[in-house]
């Protein structure tokens, strides 16, 4: 992107040189220039009274989409694992149906891979209209390079005007790659979705280290595209028997420029954090590695899964896998216990939609508190041991 200036519309108020927070302005005879230390943050362009400022690619940039240019659908990437679709799909249906009704427009998924047509069938039933399906064996497993050039084929060729894209370790790779190839804006870890009155889409995600929520629109490019973490918004009800279209996607040539050399999934202990009815997440709290085995042993107990603050998992307590928060998993279980926790803003954007969250904490100011059903003041390395117990003694 560059910073231009249309001239003619200048009146050389100066309102451009006040607002640059970086001093990069200077107002000459002809108008506003720009030194090396703009950073094309925008805000002159915000600035300026007359319009006379403007951002553009330094190529063609994709063109400011007219409202009859076709560019409508909303679409949905329907990401699958081992011929699985993964839950965050199903989320952001649910999420793309209410987008496409307010817009009188289709929900659309492409979904890529190797002989997935009872997917599509799936698809249909969670509500989308219609499914563009990229087949072919090169496509069974996920690879950035392949699936990247499959979906700016596809979108260059059918011109969706929305792409919603799960924020799994796939998407998130996938995402800017396909968003910097197409020329679009691509707005990560959206909490919200709203339109504006002229159909762009208002992408609402934290900012600031979670200290603020900023909305965020893309209305000079086509499509809008954005990411959602899973857990973030709730699966719609599947309709059985609902009557959808299949299209199959013309392939472009599949060009790899990337080796794998091995897949390594990364495990972390017990069951899977993002499904799991029960979460035990220990924080620094505990005090030290050795005492995080409460919280294993409690999560055994009730049969729950492990979480933890980026605290411990910083301190080499746990594994990344555990972490649960704005740098980690969100995780929305029926009963999220938070043993020595604080409560600090980015890990509860991880958690906070737990149906039950349980709070231990010595500290009764302590802020999970204040988001917490259920709160216990107390030392974790007594309470835990009694819970466990308790829960023992209770199931013998
Ligand atoms: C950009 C960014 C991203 C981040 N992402 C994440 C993220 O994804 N997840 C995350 O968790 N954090 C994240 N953080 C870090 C976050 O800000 C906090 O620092 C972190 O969550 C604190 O972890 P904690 O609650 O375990 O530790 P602390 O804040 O140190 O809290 C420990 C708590 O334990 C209590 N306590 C002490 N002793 C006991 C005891 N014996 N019994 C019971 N309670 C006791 C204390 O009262 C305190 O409330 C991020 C920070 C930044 C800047």
């Amino acid at each position: 992107m560059e910073i231009r200036l249309q001239a003619d519309n200048c009146t050389i108020c100066g309102a451009c040189e006040e607002a640059c927070p970086y001093d990069a302005i200077t107002m000459g005879a002809g108008g506003p220039e720009f030194s090396e230390e703009c950073t094309i943050c925008g805000a002159c362009v915000e600035a300026c009274p007359t319009e006379a400022i403007y951002t553009a690619g330094k190529e063609e940039a994709s063109p400011r989409p007219e409202p009859d240019d076709g560019a409508a659908d909303v679409w949905v990437f329907a990401e699958q694992k081992d011929g699985k679709l993964l839950d965050v799909v199903l989320e952001l249906l649910g999420e793309g149906r209410k987008l496409a009704s307010q817009l009188g427009a289709s929900l659309a998924c492409l979904l890529l891979g190797d002989d997935l047509d009872h997917l599509a069938e799936e698809l249909i039933e969670f509500g989308a209209d219609r499914v563009y399906v990229g087949s072919a064996p090169e496509l069974k497993d996920y690879r950035d390079d392949l699936y990247a050039q499959v979906m700016v084929h596809a979108v260059k060729q059918y011109r969706p005007g929305i792409l919603l894209i799960g924020g799994t370790a796939n998407g998130r790779s996938l995402a800017p790659r396909a968003a910097a190839e197409l020329k679009t804006g691509l707005t990560a870890d959206c909490t919200g979705f709203a339109l504006d009155e002229d159909g762009n889409l208002l992408q609402t995600r934290p900012a600031f280290g979670g200290n603020l929520m900023a909305t965020i629109r893309c209305p000079h490019h086509r499509p809008q595209m954005a990411t959602v973490r899973p857990k973030v918004f709730q699966q719609p009800v599947r309709q059985p028997g609902r009557q959808g279209q299949t299209v199959a996607l013309e392939l472009p040539p599949l060009v790899p420029w990337q080796r794998i050399l091995e897949v390594v999934d990364e495990k972390g202990t017990g069951p899977n954090l993002a499904e799991a009815d029960i979460v035990v997440a220990g924080g620094r709290g505990l005090g030290s590695p050795e005492n995080f085995c409460l919280i294993e042993e409690l999560a055994s107990v009730l049969g729950a899964a492990v979480g933890a603050s980026r605290s411990v998992v910083d301190a080499g307590w746990v594994s990344y896998p555990h972490q649960v928060g704005q740098t980690g998993r969100t995780v929305a279980p029926k009963i999220y216990i938070a043993c020595g926790i604080s409560g600090a803003v980015q890990h509860i954007v991880g958690m906070q939609s737990s149906d039950i969250i349980v709070a231990i904490n010595s500290d009764p100011d302590a802020p999970i508190f204040s988001i917490a059903t259920y709160g216990i003041v107390g030392k974790v390395e007594e309470i835990v041991p009694a819970l466990i117990q308790e829960i023992k003694g209770s199931s013998s």
